[in-house]
């Protein structure tokens, strides 16, 4: 026996030769997942090796400086739903959001103004906008609701495009082209779920990220939060940067007192429990080989929950033309409907939307927009610009993009200060140990999803594998890095929780 935190006893196998060898734990990835549930280990006594495939910590939380200022690639986002919604799985308390403010990061609330450009390029009134925008919003907060109560009952065909175009014309009977116009702006819900708001699953619309609750975005980047999450990890663990684990050798049940695994260039480690968080897009490609077989239920799970593909294009300028003094007196959001004046580049007419990074307070505002892509778009944009050369990168973007930016107020062709200055994209779907992806989504068609998050959290406990990451967070925080991390603290305590001998009162 040896004593951990607190001084509870913790359980040793019988078997092992040194009874005072504290557990070890390795755990795959070093995302925030993996690292929240090292310092709870830790925080515990236990040993813990962390192996991470790529050579850096922080997985999908990462930032690049090719703007000439540091941005987040990853997440920028932390929505504190339970300020809204008291019963939200993050209780009173929002990890991410109270560690921004442990770490002096600065969170922005964004105006309320937006701008809404037609599909023929016409700025819509502000007046109108509002209102549109306020019932959409109404609708979805309604289907959340519908979906909430009503659970397995709605048909696993209907999605939350279909539940919106149902309501809207019950809302606004005499308005054909306003009900055009909130149908298309409907589409902005594919920037929350990474694919269209055709797929989105109105049966389990309950299950995603819930919106409308406290929203703010991070005005520098997640870097200082990642680093406090990090730091007990990076201090006590051992964590082997650039080490992929290849296979997984699991027991055939608990009595066997060890997992193993083995890295790409065949080191061969044993532990006594292994968390796996490697992203949901590698659990389905089978990245890693597990011998034997995941059960059949976990493999259906993984199968049945999807991974969108969000990405991002920031656009940075000489200075921020469409605002006056450069001060916060833009519209925070902007969206172009399916823009009909841009076939030659955007042949399908996708939708654009972006946000502006000039209305942050002074000593963080760029001259930057941050457009959100998804689904189809962001695929098509991804393999434009693969492979290409900074230059071509920067012409190719550019052109797709100059439509909407050229309809932003003062824009002049021939003002230096209108052409873009560096363009930075990201491409998650082409990257391997980010599972192809940006996070899980619940699409049309999917039975139970409720279910398969839960089968996917229990994890193989029986045969010493735990499962942790964003796809096993609680529900409403899904696909979130509030989600990951309190995945993390949970499997850990309950590794912790399965070494505790509870003593008869
Ligand atoms: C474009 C984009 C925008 C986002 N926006 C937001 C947002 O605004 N707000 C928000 O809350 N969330 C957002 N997210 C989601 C958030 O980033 C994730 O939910 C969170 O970072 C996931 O953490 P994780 O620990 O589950 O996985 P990861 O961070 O992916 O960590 C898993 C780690 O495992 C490693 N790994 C995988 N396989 C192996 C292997 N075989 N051997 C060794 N290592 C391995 C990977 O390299 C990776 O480092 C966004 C994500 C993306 C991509």
């Amino acid at each position: 026996m040896v004593r951990g935190k607190g001084g509870q006893m913790l359980k040793t196998s019988s078997v092992r030769e040194d009874a005072s060898r504290r557990p070890h734990i390795g755990i795959i990835g070093a995302g925030i997942s993996g690292l929240r549930a090292a310092d709870i280990l830790l925080d515990e006594g236990l040993q813990v090796t962390i192996f991470e495939a790529r050579d850096r910590i922080g997985g999908r939380i990462c930032q690049s400086d090719k703007l000439g200022y540091k941005v987040d690639i990853g997440p920028n986002w932390i929505a504190s739903c339970f300020l809204t919604t008291p019963l939200h799985a993050t209780g009173d308390k929002h990890p991410i959001r109270d560690l921004a403010i442990e770490t002096n990061t600065p969170l922005h609330h964004w105006n309320n103004r937006q701008n809404i450009f037609t599909s023929s390029g016409e700025l819509l009134p502000a007046e109108k906008s509002s209102e549109l925008s306020t019932l959409l919003w109404d609708i979805i907060e309604d289907a959340f609701e519908h979906s909430k109560k009503n659970g397995k009952s709605i048909p696993e065909s209907a999605s939350l495009y279909d539940y919106i175009e149902s309501r809207v014309k019950e809302k606004l009977p005499d308005r054909v082209e306003d009900q055009k116009l909130v149908l298309s702006m409907s589409e902005m819900w594919g920037a929350y779920i990474g694919h269209s708001v055709n797929q989105q699953s109105l049966r389990f619309a309950w299950m995603e990220e819930c919106c409308g609750g406290d929203e703010t975005f991070i005005e520098t980047t997640y870097e200082a939060i990642l680093d406090r999450i990090a730091k007990v990890p990076l201090e006590k663990a051992n964590i082997l940067l650039g080490r992929r684990v290849s296979n997984i050798l699991m027991p055939q049940d608990r009595s066997c007192d060890t997992i193993r695994v083995a890295t790409k260039n065949a080191e061969v480690f044993s532990f006594d429990e292994l968390l796996v968080t490697a992203p949901l897009g590698l659990l389905k490609v089978k990245q890693t080989s597990v011998s034997p077989c995941l059960p059949q239920r976990l493999c259906a799970a993984i199968d049945a929950i999807s991974v969108g593909t969000l990405e991002k294009v920031y656009i940075t300028f000489p200075s921020a033309f469409w605002t006056v003094n450069q001060a916060d007196n833009f519209a925070g959001y902007t969206n172009w409907l399916s823009p009909k004046y841009a076939t030659e580049t955007n042949p399908m007419c996708w939708p654009q939307e972006m946000w502006n990074l000039a209305a942050f307070s002074p000593a963080n505002r760029r001259p930057t927009l941050l457009f959100y892509l998804y689904g189809s778009c962001s695929s098509y944009i991804v393999h434009l610009v693969k492979g290409k050369s900074t230059e071509e990168h920067y012409a190719l973007l550019d052109e797709f993009f100059r439509p909407y930016y050229s309809r932003l107020p003062n824009f002049a062709a021939d003002d230096e200060n209108c052409k873009p200055k560096a363009i930075l994209s990201t491409d998650w779907q082409l990257d391997e140990m980010s599972g192809y992806g940006s996070y899980c989504n619940f699409q049309v068609g999917i039975k139970d999803a409720e279910e398969d998050v839960k089968v996917m959290r229990h994890g193989v406990p029986e045969q010493r594998l735990w499962l942790a990451g964003e796809h096993t967070a609680p529900f409403e925080e899904l696909g979130t890095a509030a989600g990951a991390y309190m995945s993390g603290e949970a499997v850990a305590k309950r590794i912790v929780d399965s070494y505790v001998i509870k003593e008869p009162r």
